[in-house]
């Protein structure tokens, strides 16, 4: 059986990057029902003892769309915090990697942004690690993740339309831009080690 993640901040506390409102639908309303067609699907199957994402990657068709889009938004929503209060840039290792790679963080930010700017319909835009910690930006359409290509995932945006349609109506690329305000980068460099 598969739970609702709690978020680790209010409703409200990401506005006005992301409303009360689009967290409401989309933790409440969109996650709710992935988390709730799963548990359908797997009970009384071997799927019934997986990890998540051993599922992800042992599974096809509705059930790998439900499973797949639960680690999806466990991922992306936890990576979030108010702007206030989140870390603005990477440190360590990962902040090398990236300087590495693409000279400053502002340019890996435009190359990000503009990946999930061109994903044609619903899906995501992931940075991922290689096992050698090479960094990887990639458009997973649909459900997919990253794990599926043997790739750790770190940091997500959902360019879904129920992400953004509320706040930003057909203005993806705004409401990409202003993600950055509200990503943790703290959260960013756990999953990077
Ligand atoms: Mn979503």
């Amino acid at each position: 059986m598969f739970t609702l993640i709690e978020l680790p901040y209010a409703n409200d506390a990401l506005a006005p990057v992301i409303s009360a409102q689009t967290l409401q639908f989309h933790h409440g309303k969109h996650l709710q029902g992935y988390v709730d067609n799963l548990n359908k699907l797997i009970a009384d199957t071997p799927f019934e003892d997986m990890w998540l994402e051993e599922i992800v990657r042992q599974s096809t068709g509705g059930m790998f769309n439900n499973a797949g889009q639960i680690l999806n938004h466990n991922l992306y929503f936890i990576q979030f915090g108010p702007a206030a209060t989140v870390a603005k840039a990477p440190t360590g290792a990962l902040a090398e990697q990236i300087v590495k790679q693409w000279g400053t963080l502002d340019a890996f930010k435009v190359e990000f942004e503009s990946k999930g700017v061109t994903l044609f319909g619903s899906g995501w835009v992931w940075l991922s690690a290689q096992e050698d910690g090479t960094l990887v930006i990639t458009q997973e359409s649909g459900a997919s993740n990253p794990v599926t290509e043997g790739l750790k995932p770190l940091l997500t945006f959902d360019v879904w339309e129920h992400a953004y349609y509320l706040d930003y109506q057909n203005r993806r690329a705004a409401h990409l831009s202003a993600l950055w305000q509200i990503v943790d980068w703290k959260v960013i460099e756990e999953r990077y080690m």
